[in-house]
């Protein structure tokens, strides 16, 4: 149905979830964050990042991560600008050896895979691919020295386990979408790393990446073969971030959004608690598109279903483009499905900072409006 023929309807307001933003990122930045910003903002914009308030903040984002993940005492914390798509092209540089194996499952594993094909001084990487809705297992391989693997596929809305293979070689986990709201166990990663938009409930800006040993000193050995340029410097990253500080001036307003998130996560009993939340809300979902004529999961398979981004296939008769554009008009935003999937489907970021209550309210009105469209 073109755009301008899309049916009035309008929600009852009793239906309404709590609040209407369900992007999968940049995600529902909580009130109360926001709040807290506004009123505290002259400590930190517009100050120097070379100085203590702001490198308290970077200091206490830390410090929440070791914390949130139960980090080892000699595991770091990097950090630095431009998100978890630069951070593929600085373990392009400063990360990965030679070659690289990657699991390949949608839009964002496989462009990781597409960075380090393109670039001239690595091996082409080695890919493994499965059905878009699943997702495949990494397998040992003696040429290999880093394997690639995503915890949550943020276009498709597939979880995957993070195993180690048994052989040597780095680990390095995209948690872009999972981080904070997915357990994880760090004897089966080398690099943990996010952004701070999704699962933090923060704005975009920076990458963050939880560091083993292992991958410090695989930064560093590389750095001294490699050129890289000081952006993509994974070991000049460790430098600054040990002090508190990045490269260059980072996202202020960023920093302390996430800052928010870790401690709310923390004063409530920790990444379980976080995980058990959201997890709570995406089960809703499903269980009602399972129960639903006309809805049913994406992912076929239970236990791969992502416990924080929940992709529904709605029924050919009902177009999901319609159902965005009218949820638009009544303030239920951003359940688009990843554009290139091409199929009649809709995607809800379902974070631990969304109220669980919010997964009924939702379900109630995606039936009124397919009932009443
Ligand atoms: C969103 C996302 C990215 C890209 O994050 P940016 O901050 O936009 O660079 C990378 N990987 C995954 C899994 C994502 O969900």
């Amino acid at each position: 149905m073109p755009e301008n023929q899309t049916p009035e309807l309008e929600i009852p307001a009793n239906l309404l979830p709590s609040d209407g933003r369900f992007g999968s990122g940049p995600s529902m930045v909580p009130h109360i964050s926001m709040q807290n910003l506004a009123n505290e903002a002259e400590k930190y914009m517009g100050n120097s990042h070379r100085k203590d308030s702001v490198r308290g903040l970077v200091g206490n984002l830390q410090e929440g991560c070791r914390n949130l993940f139960n980090l080892p005492a000699d595991w770091e914390v990097l950090l630095g600008n431009g998100g978890a798509t630069l951070f593929w092209d600085a373990l392009s540089f400063t990360g990965i050896k030679k070659q690289s194996q990657h699991l390949c499952f949608g839009e964002f594993s496989s462009r990781f895979a597409n960075v380090v094909e393109n670039t001239p001084h690595l091996n082409n990487p080695e890919r493994i691919t499965s059905d878009m809705g699943t997702h495949p297992e990494p397998t040992a391989n003696p040429e290999v020295d880093f394997y690639a693997l995503t915890q949550n596929e943020t276009s498709t809305g597939v979880a995957a386990p993070l195993i180690r293979p048994a052989t040597d070689g780095l680990v390095g986990v995209d948690a872009t979408s999972a981080a904070g709201g997915m357990l994880w166990d760090t004897t089966q990663a080398d690099i943990y790393f996010f952004s701070l938009q999704k699962g933090f409930a923060s704005d975009g800006g920076i990458w963050l990446a939880c560091c083993s040993p292992a991958a410090l000193e695989r930064f560093e050995e590389v750095r001294k073969g490699r050129w890289s340029p000081d952006t993509l410097d994974l070991h000049l990253a460790h430098r600054n971030s040990i002090k508190q500080q990045t490269l260059n001036t980072p996202a202020i307003a960023t920093l302390y959004l996430a800052v928010q998130y870790s401690n709310w996560v923390l004063d409530n009993g920790g990444l379980e608690w976080a995980a058990n939340r959201s997890k709570t809300t995406t089960d809703y979902v499903y269980d009602w598109a399972e129960k639903y004529e006309l809805a049913n999961p994406f992912v076929s398979i239970p236990s791969e279903r992502s416990p924080v981004i929940a992709t529904i296939s709605i029924d050919e008769s009902i177009a999901s483009a319609t159902i965005c554009r009218i949820f638009r008009k009544n303030n239920i935003l951003d359940v688009d499905p990843y554009r290139k999937l091409n199929q009649n489907l809709l995607r809800f970021g379902l974070f631990p900072a969304r109220d669980p209550k919010d997964a009924k309210a939702l379900c109630e009105c995606l039936e009124f409006v397919i009932e009443n469209i």
